[in-house]
């Protein structure tokens, strides 16, 4: 593969961009600099096309949030009739509760609905209307949930955050209910907001011992869905696991790439929104609302779901068969959803992991697979693309593994390794 052009376009926008990019997942910090694309062209399905003209089957999918594919004739076809009668108007369009109705129906939590455009915009209303629902500051956090301060003054990125913000913040750990339970011992919270699953599932009932701990503690549950929603199932993680938040938050996949965020949760809670300031000027941006119209429609008559979880149940067997034959389990594992499973690297003793990672980056670019460490599925990856990812997977993993084995790991590298600089995850 050649990056010529993306490099020197690379160039061009680290002039004018901070790191190049606006979202720091699709900047130089992930993608290893000189063995990876920058830009992309155009994609249709599930594949791009670089600026140098590379092919690539793409398993990151806009981080996640385009669910049915690029240039989806469904969802085009929508946004397009949409635009013929403008974009945002001075006034409500009916679209919001048509498409917040489509969502009260499909999501066992929600009885009322608010729209925004980044899962951040969904995620920090939540935070705002379990601080106003219930009177208390504190807050519990585990996974991601976007880039504000109440969120990242959490994490090692915390730059910029005051001091105050961050002392609101409390991280508790997945599948261990005690980390948890020391937090409400020590601290009076408003709610707990969780990502109900990433890559590990749920142990010993845990998502039901963390309601009763927060209900217990006159505390709200909120589902972070920004990933999980229109993927897990039709109704979420909530609905898979059968454990009713008292608020969720949904993004990414909801509109299959347009910006379209949402908080949903009972009346009596979401009627706190009446009180509190959660407003702005695109919320009822109309094409994005399309968009999410037509993905909803397609998700129930396609039973979207449902293809999204055997296609990713065919990858994980055929992955973990790779593994176990090939004898890579100390460097690789595989975790997760199969809509969204990670496939993991282990640091070695001679190599962090974020040194096999670059490697690993820089033979799958190399052989048209377009990755970060999860696989993101769409509904337009078919069966042969997942044959060809695990074709490719099996010369990249063990060439990987048997640099480790021979020591020279770096020496295979054709650009720096990738900085552990964040990781939230
Ligand atoms: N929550 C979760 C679980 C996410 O995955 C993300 C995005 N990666 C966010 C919140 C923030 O969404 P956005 O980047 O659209 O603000």
């Amino acid at each position: 593969m050649n990056y010529k052009k993306s490099e020197q376009l690379l160039d061009r926008a680290l002039k004018s961009i901070p790191l190049g990019s606006q979202t720091f997942s699709k900047s130089l910090t992930q993608y290893p600099r000189g063995v990876s694309p920058f830009f992309i062209e155009k994609g249709k399905g599930a594949k791009v096309w670089d600026v140098d003209g590379n092919k690539y089957i793409d398993f990151v999918n806009s981080l996640a949030a385009v669910t049915l594919g690029y240039c989806d004739k469904n969802v085009d076809e929508a946004v397009q009739k949409q635009m013929q009668n403008g974009v945002t108007f001075s006034l409500p369009h009916c679209l919001e509760m048509e498409v917040a109705e489509k969502l009260i129906d499909i999501i066992p939590c929600a009885e009322k609905v608010r729209f925004a455009k980044n899962g951040t915009d969904a995620t920090s209303a939540s935070i705002r209307i379990a601080r106003a629902y219930t009177g208390k500051d504190h807050i519990a956090v585990c996974g991601y949930h976007g880039w504000q301060d109440w969120y990242i003054g959490s994490t090692t990125r915390d730059l910029g955050v005051p001091k105050a913000v961050k002392e609101l913040t409390h991280k508790f750990e997945y599948n261990n209910i005690e980390s948890l339970e020391k937090i409400f011992q020590e601290r009076e919270l408003a709610c707990v907001i969780m990502e109900p699953m990433n890559a590990e599932y749920p142990q010993d009932n845990f998502l039901e011992k963390i309601k009763t701990l927060a209900h217990k503690n006159d505390a709200l549950l909120i589902f972070d869905e920004t990933i999980t929603g229109f993927r897990y199932s039709l109704g979420g993680a909530q609905a898979l696991f059968n454990v009713i938040p008292d608020l969720a938050t949904f993004g990414k996949g909801m509109a299959n790439g347009y910006p379209l965020s949402a908080v949903v949760g009972s009346n009596e809670i979401m009627q706190k929104v009446e009180d509190i300031f959660f407003s702005g000027t695109f919320g009822g941006e109309t094409l994005s609302l399309a968009a999410a119209n037509a993905v909803i429609d397609k998700y129930k008559k396609d039973n979207v779901p449902k293809y999204l979880n055997d296609l990713g149940n065919y990858l994980l067997k055929k992955l973990n068969q790779l593994i176990i034959k090939e004898g890579l389990n100390d460097v690789f594992r595989t975790s997760g959803h199969p809509a969204w499973s990670y496939l993991q690297v282990k640091a070695q003793d001679k190599y962090t992991a974020f040194e096999i990672k670059t490697l690993f980056l820089q033979e799958m670019f190399k052989r048209g697979i377009l990755i970060l460490s999860s696989h993101n599925l769409n509904f337009s990856h078919s069966e042969e693309d997942i044959d060809k990812l695990i074709s490719v997977y099996s010369e990249v993993l063990p060439l990987i593994k048997q640099s480790i084995d021979n020591d020279n790991l770096i020496e295979q590298l054709n650009c720096k390794p990738l900085q552990p600089l964040f990781q939230v995850r």
